[in-house]
């Protein structure tokens, strides 16, 4: 099967108990056991419930992966992932990554006696030189956000091999549509389903994919465990925001090449952010990994411009936090998706005040465009 029949009808396309080929929301905790010890295929919801498990096959198909895991959020997911890990374990991870993803590694895993360095994995010399003794796993995303940065996939994962070491990449911007990570010799991924995957901005879920058994076996434990469950009503969610990923992904990546060409020719932006630059470090290795751009833009106004009163002066394009939702949504991430990180760090990651990140949706490409002219007349 290819990518776009595989999500109609990957996994399990129909409910093998009634031939339902919307799979049914299994509303129930618990399930009734035939005889006593006979280990029934379900019996308990947070160890497995068929409407989650329909959903964590599509994934696992649609990733190239063996195994799929849903979890209550994207954050969730990434804290099951690292829970693999033990106190002493040393985890190298990308300078970019999802402020969340931050927040937990500082707050949370190093209380518990995980270690990281923080590296960008841009720079092969760089992840090469931070491997220790104790180093059990490289963590990074690409493209990152804001940046849009491009670190390449199968050089980390080459390098990993050679240090018998895990590869963890965050799918959530490029979406499996663009990039298959395991296809490229990653040990698991890891999704914000409530970005593109889920795509309408209505529901907050996570995913890890593996296509090594005993990780997988491992995964399910600590699924099972530490029970950040997602429930069926949000699987069933989900699988139907998945089932038109495809279609979603074409018209987004078309208006952001849209977008793009736009602000390229624009006096009043200093500097673009996009894989699909051309002029842009990554763009060769975007070439290579991803089969289209996606449909995240980030850029910096001239200085002396306004950001705030050019992103509050858009009339359809929505000033709010979150991406890869059908709406076109604008943010400014100093102030908005990266404020707790302190700002000399920030500037130090390139991250400027005046940076603004934009997600493009699936509206009419003009009225796109207008609403961008708008704006830009006003500052
Ligand atoms: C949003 C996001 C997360 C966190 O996911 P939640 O579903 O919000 O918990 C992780 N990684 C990336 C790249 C994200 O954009």
């Amino acid at each position: 099967m290819k990518f776009n029949t595989k999500l109609i009808h990957g996994g399990i396309s129909e409910d093998q108990e009634t031939g339902a080929v919307s799979i049914p929301i299994y509303r129930s905790s618990t399930f009734h056991q035939h005889k006593l010890g006979a280990e029934p295929k379900w019996e308990y919801a947070r160890t497995g419930n068929p409407t989650r498990n329909a959903l964590e096959s599509l994934i696992a198909d649609i990733e190239d992966g063996k195994r799929g895991f849903a979890f209550a959020s994207g954050s969730a997911a990434i804290h099951a992932v690292f829970s693999l890990f033990s106190n002493g374990d040393h985890i190298i991870i990308g300078n970019d990554v999802y402020g969340g993803t931050f927040r937990l590694v500082n707050k949370v895993l190093k209380r518990f006696g995980l270690e990281f360095t923080v590296v960008d994995t841009r720079d092969l010399t760089a992840v090469k030189n931070a491997i220790q003794e104790n180093t059990k796993a490289i963590y990074f995303e690409t493209p990152t956000n804001p940046l849009l940065k491009i670190t390449d996939i199968k050089a980390i994962a080459d390098i990993a091999k050679d240090n018998n070491l895990k590869t963890i990449v965050d799918n959530t911007f490029a979406t499996p549509y663009n990039q298959n990570p395991l296809t490229l010799g990653v040990d698991i991924v890891v999704h914000s389903a409530t970005k593109y995957l889920g795509g309408h901005s209505d529901v907050v879920a996570g995913l890890a994919v593996t296509n090594d058994d005993e990780i997988a076996d491992e995964l399910a434990f600590l699924q099972n465990s530490i029970g950040s469950v997602l429930g069926p009503d949000d699987s069933w969610l989900l699988m139907r925001g998945i089932k038109t990923l495809g279609v979603r992904m074409r018209v987004h990546q078309e208006n952001a090449q849209a977008v793009y060409d736009y602000l390229a020719n624009n006096d009043k932006v200093a500097k673009i952010y996009y894989p699909g630059n051309p002029d842009s470090t990554g763009y060769e290795i975007a070439k290579k990994q991803m089969s289209g751009f996606g449909a995240m833009i980030s850029f910096e106004l001239q200085a002396g411009l306004d950001a705030k009163r050019f992103v509050e002066s858009l009339n359809l394009i929505d000033l709010a936090e979150s991406l890869g939702g059908i709406e076109s949504l604008i943010e400014v991430p100093a102030v908005m998706t990266h404020s707790s990180i302190p700002r000399e760090i920030r500037l130090k990651n390139g991250i400027k005040d005046e940076l603004i990140r934009l997600s493009v949706g699936l509206e009419d490409e003009s009225d796109l465009l207008n609403d961008l002219k708008q704006a830009f007349a006003k500052i």
